[in-house]
């Protein structure tokens, strides 16, 4: 029986979204042979496929989407970075700004979608229609910068759904939490200066982008501590994990009190992503999931809003989300993850003393700047 209401988004545009027939990370040509990118649809269509099949869909309240407004993207994006979007989708498709970031035709309006997610997820959770939600949304968001896409995504969804609960609800202090092994730049730069917006940021050190993420980058005047990075070693599972939560993210959204926290939810620390180097699984997901909402419960009334980022096992990522939607819904499918077997007891979960260091060094700057 659950016992809180989750709002849920998925639309199958989201699966058309094209990034054509790279090799993993990059453009085909010369020796590297013609495969897929990396950032395909298939670990979030297998995703939404399991969320029906386990029969978890049923304990799920099913959220309209409409596409992202510009008013809504331009609060966050400059005006030049939409319109290159939006011209390149209008032709054969193109890259985000990067070179990293291909889309084929029609994936302005997919990407649009996407913010519109998880505006909608966000707006539900906060206008308490449900308890919670997952906006299972693709592309991802969280490298965009405000000028240019980067790393797979097009448009920051996360930002551009805090900046319409700002403008719109009259909310005012929202926190972010991303589990992704990438670091969030993206919100990082987009509320470098904002001492209203926590940013905290779990990923493997310098993996990408490997030139931002450290421990120093604590947010601009005005607003130091509310930009906490966590740069976990390579190697990192369920212990060090839970204990970022627990020991860094824990005391700093005590102190910073959010209305609403915003999850950057990536299964890529997942023990068989091609990308991440971690080793955490679907049980590590479902124990941060719960970590988490422990902490909203106490903060903000339980208030939690994940937003998919990205995650390319297209076999792994399905347990994965499926283990935090029974985290926000609290009822237990009964799907068994078939990957258990493999890394459920492997010695990289518990806490090692040089994972701790960087954990500990995070509470601190946490604590000596009031977080
Ligand atoms: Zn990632």
């Amino acid at each position: 029986m659950s016992t809180r209401t989750t709002g849920y988004v998925w639309n199958e545009r989201y699966a058309w979204h094209d990034t054509g027939r790279g090799v993993g990370i990059a453009p085909a040509g010369g020796f590297n042979q013609p495969y897929q990118t990396f950032e395909s649809a298939e670990s979030k269509s297998r995703l939404a496929a399991l969320v029906e099949v386990s029969g978890m869909i049923d304990q799920l309240t099913r959220l309209p989407v409409h596409e992202a407004s510009d008013e809504q993207l331009l609060r966050v994006h400059t005006a030049e970075h939409v319109e290159s979007i939006r011209v390149q989708s209008a032709g054969r498709g193109g890259d985000g700004g990067d070179g990293f970031t291909p889309f084929g035709p029609g994936s302005f309006e997919i990407a649009k979608l996407a913010a519109g997610g998880t505006i909608a997820a966000a707006a539900a959770v906060w206008r308490g229609d449900v308890d919670n939600a997952y906006a299972l949304v693709r592309p991802p968001g969280h490298h965009a910068r405000r000028e240019m896409g980067m790393g797979y995504c097009l448009f920051s969804n996360v930002c551009v759904a805090i900046e319409e609960l700002r403008a719109v609800h009259g909310v005012e202090r929202v926190a972010i939490i991303d589990y992704d092994v990438h670091h969030g730049n993206g919100a990082q730069q987009i509320f470098w200066d904002d001492p209203n917006v926590l940013a905290i940021s779990l990923h493997q050190d310098r993996l990408f982008p490997q030139d931002t993420g450290g421990l120093d980058e604590v947010g601009g005047p005005g607003a130091e501590g509310a930009n906490i990075n966590i740069p976990l070693p390579a190697g990192s599972g369920n212990g060090a994990y839970l204990a970022a939560i627990e020991s860094v993210a824990g005391p700093a959204l005590r102190a910073f009190k959010p209305q609403i926290i915003m999850v950057s939810s990536g299964f890529d620390p997942g023990a068989v992503d091609p990308l991440g180097c971690m080793s955490v699984t679907s049980g590590g997901f479902k124990a941060m999931a719960q970590a988490i909402l422990a902490i909203a419960d106490e903060v903000c009334e339980g208030k939690v809003v994940f937003s998919h980022e990205g995650g390319y096992s297209p076999v792994h990522v399905p347990f994965c989300g499926l283990a935090v939607l029974e985290a926000l819904t609290g009822h237990e499918t009964g799907v068994e993850d078939p990957f258990g077997m493999s890394f459920d007891d492997s010695p990289a979960h518990p806490l090692k003393p040089w994972q701790d260091e960087v954990i500990q060094l995070a509470a601190g700057i946490g604590a000596r700047l009031g977080l």
